[in-house]
């Protein structure tokens, strides 16, 4: 599994929290293995069950399913205070009774021996050392996951699109370059088009009737991961799309029978469509 497939996983995987039923087919089809679906809904329902236990001690329950995730693979699905083997449970630095809480800095993964037994303070700081950097790390990871679920302007463009590929020696023909919008591609197995439905000759073999939506406002090009707020809640009512990145903003060629839906759900997504 790629970063990018990744952290698509844990950010389904961190709105799932609040719904999470709405949710499971979502995650059986990101995770893409039945292994890795288990392994996050098994996640969930610990991190649930803790959470709860926490709340009822009256101390402070704050760790997310995204941060969760991000310790586990930090330690590499390992024992924290052994190194040696898998994980198996949650351990609290400072254990819950003792006023320590369900939190990013107090939680890490344990085997049942180094759980279970009265862990010494040496072994306790090599964690607490190994947090420190972990944490730094993490705010980085939270930043972008909040990058990627942004609220976006998005407007619909008036005009209809056309895809047409042509071998990748063709000079670029005149009328595609014509209309406000136009993508070309060029790769060694193609010429890649994307431009105005009208402007294409009649017996040009292109693939019509797209729609193209335009993220609104500019952001700064280092911003990775902008796509997925669209991306995300698209794939989820299984609407498919062209995405286009250029170097100011982000377009989303939508099928035109699909265009009105994936506004909507868009919408409700969060993001603002200006119309
Ligand atoms: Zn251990």
């Amino acid at each position: 599994m790629g970063p990018k497939h990744q952290r698509a996983l844990f950010c389904i995987a961190e709105r799932v929290m609040t719904s999470k039923r709405k949710h499971v087919q979502t995650i059986r089809q990101l995770a893409g293995t039945e292994e890795y679906y288990l392994l996050i809904i098994r996640e969930i329902d610990r991190l649930e069950g803790q959470l709860c236990k926490t709340r009822s001690l009256q101390a402070q329950a704050t760790l997310t399913l995204l941060e969760w995730l991000t310790t586990l693979h930090y330690f590499n699905w390992h024992c924290a205070y052994c190194q040696e083997r898998p994980f198996q449970v949650m351990s609290h630095i400072i254990p819950l009774p003792q006023g320590g809480g369900t939190t990013v800095e107090n939680c890490v993964p344990a085997c049942y021996r180094c759980g279970r037994s009265g862990r010494n303070k040496k072994t306790n700081m090599l964690v607490i050392g190994n947090l420190m950097q972990l944490k730094t790390k993490m705010q980085a990871i939270k930043e972008q996951a909040q990058l990627t679920m942004k609220q976006l302007n998005l407007s619909l463009l008036p005009d209809k699109y056309a895809v047409c590929q042509f071998h990748p020696d063709k000079h670029i023909p005149y009328w595609a370059l014509l209309g406000d919008f136009v993508s070309l591609t060029r790769t060694p197995e193609e010429l890649s088009i994307v431009c105005q439905e009208d402007n294409v000759p009649g017996d040009i073999e292109a693939e019509r009737g797209w729609r193209c939506v335009q993220v609104r406002g500019a952001f700064d090009f280092s911003i990775a991961g902008i796509n997925a707020s669209l991306a995300i809640p698209l794939a989820e009512a299984y609407i498919s799309v062209l995405a286009i990145a250029t170097y100011a903003t982000d377009y989303l060629l939508v099928k035109e029978e699909n265009v009105e839906r994936a506004l909507q759900v868009l919408e409700q997504a969060g993001h603002i469509i200006e119309r």
